[in-house]
């Protein structure tokens, strides 16, 4: 059976950034991702706090080289008249933000994880957990996958929101809205207006977010705050003369956080342990330090400074924390609307 210290589950932002960090620390990592890339991905407008992270990843360059388009803060119609909100500036400059093709972005860290000697199995699809019995309870010691059973030291689910660890063991799911399902997509053409900057609005359903993601290219997402049907021709109206492109998608983004983010021969990193609307604007952001937090976390784990318990417990806080933080300042966005839902004020 292929045994490694570390097996990570998912080759996206959190679990690239483990396997980058855990292989920095020469820790033996293996990483299968269940899609051959280049795959689509939602979360494309990167906070600029990604661009220090991506530093210590060591994939500055090559994201930067990569020419996506970059922008110094966003327009916000909220609670009155639409201003733009920029991100910061210091002596160097504003603050940019990405506008980064996922496929690409992920490609680019995943890249780096290889360099480093991580092993990547691709497509490779965790099916199901391995527990034993051990001195200590039930641990968790590996995953059976479409490419045989593997063991490792710890695991780390960085499958994203539908939580396949926290599934399989029957972890409870802590739930801080209602349902709440974004729907988004694509339009091609030419929206002057939206070339420079991302725009968010607010109107009495909800939300609308609209973004050049390429030359010619936007990307809409609709979040609407009590269950409401869209229309299946939906277009934001600036994007209304554009011609649609490929899917339409939805995304459960209910805010929830799994109780267990950390337990025995286990970690649960990026949105595989919690998940909040796109209107908290840093899903990739905290899936990227998440997956640094454990790299960090497990080189003092195998090198003995620290011990499991207090690895995991340490990282549960941490994740808790900001968590609920982030639900706070949510919940204040949302109390802010011209007719905040009941639920926000909770
Ligand atoms: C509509 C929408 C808009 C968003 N907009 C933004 C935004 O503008 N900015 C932002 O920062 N964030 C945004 N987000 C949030 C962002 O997409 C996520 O927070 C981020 O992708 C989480 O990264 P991750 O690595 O945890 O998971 P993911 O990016 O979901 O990666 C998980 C990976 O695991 C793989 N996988 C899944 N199951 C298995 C399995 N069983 N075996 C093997 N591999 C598996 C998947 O193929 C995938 O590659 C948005 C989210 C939505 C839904």
């Amino acid at each position: 059976m292929l045994k490694s210290d570390v097996l990570i589950i998912g080759g996206g932002p959190a679990g690239s950034a483990a396997a980058i960090r855990c292989a920095q620390q020469g820790l033996t990592v293996r990483l299968i991702e269940q899609s051959a890339f280049p795959r689509h991905r939602p979360g494309e407008t990167l906070h600029p706090g990604v661009e220090p992270l991506l530093k210590q990843l060591g994939v500055a360059e090559q994201v930067l080289s990569a020419g996506f388009l970059r922008h110094a803060g966003n327009w916000v119609a909220w609670d009155g008249d639409p201003h733009f909100v920029p991100f910061g500036e210091d002596n160097t400059g504003p603050w940019l933000g990405f506008q980064a093709h996922r496929a690409e972005f992920d490609q680019r860290l995943l890249n780096q994880a290889i360099a480093l000697g991580v092993e990547v199995l691709q497509p490779c699809r965790a099916v199901e957990v391995i527990v034993e019995l051990t001195g200590g309870g039930d641990r968790v010691v590996g995953v059976v996958t479409s490419a045989g059973p593997m063991r490792a030291k710890v695991v780390i689910d960085a499958a994203g929101g539908r939580h396949w660890l926290a599934r399989q063991l029957g972890l409870e799911m802590e739930r801080r809205s209602p349902k709440l399902v974004a729907r988004y997509g694509y339009a091609q053409g030419h929206c002057d207006v939206r070339d420079e900057v991302p725009a968010i609005v607010a109107d009495t359903k909800g939300w609308t977010w609209t973004a050049q993601v390429r030359p010619g290219l936007y990307q809409w997402t609709r979040l609407m705050l009590e269950p409401q049907r869209l229309a299946s021709d939906f277009l934001p109206q600036e994007l209304a003369a554009l011609r649609p492109q490929g899917h339409r998608y939805a995304a459960d983004v209910t805010w929830r956080k799994v109780g267990g983010l950390a337990g025995p021969g286990y970690f649960l990193a990026g949105d595989a342990g919690t998940v909040l609307d796109p209107a908290s604007s840093h899903g990739v952001l905290k899936a990227l330090m998440s997956g640094m937090m454990l790299g960090h976390l497990l080189g003092q784990l195998f090198r003995r400074e620290r011990s499991e318990q207090a690895a995991a417990q340490g990282y549960g806080e941490w994740v808790t924390d900001w968590f609920e933080h982030d639900v706070e300042k949510l919940k204040l966005m949302y109390q802010a609307l011209p007719q905040p839902p009941a639920w926000a004020a909770a």
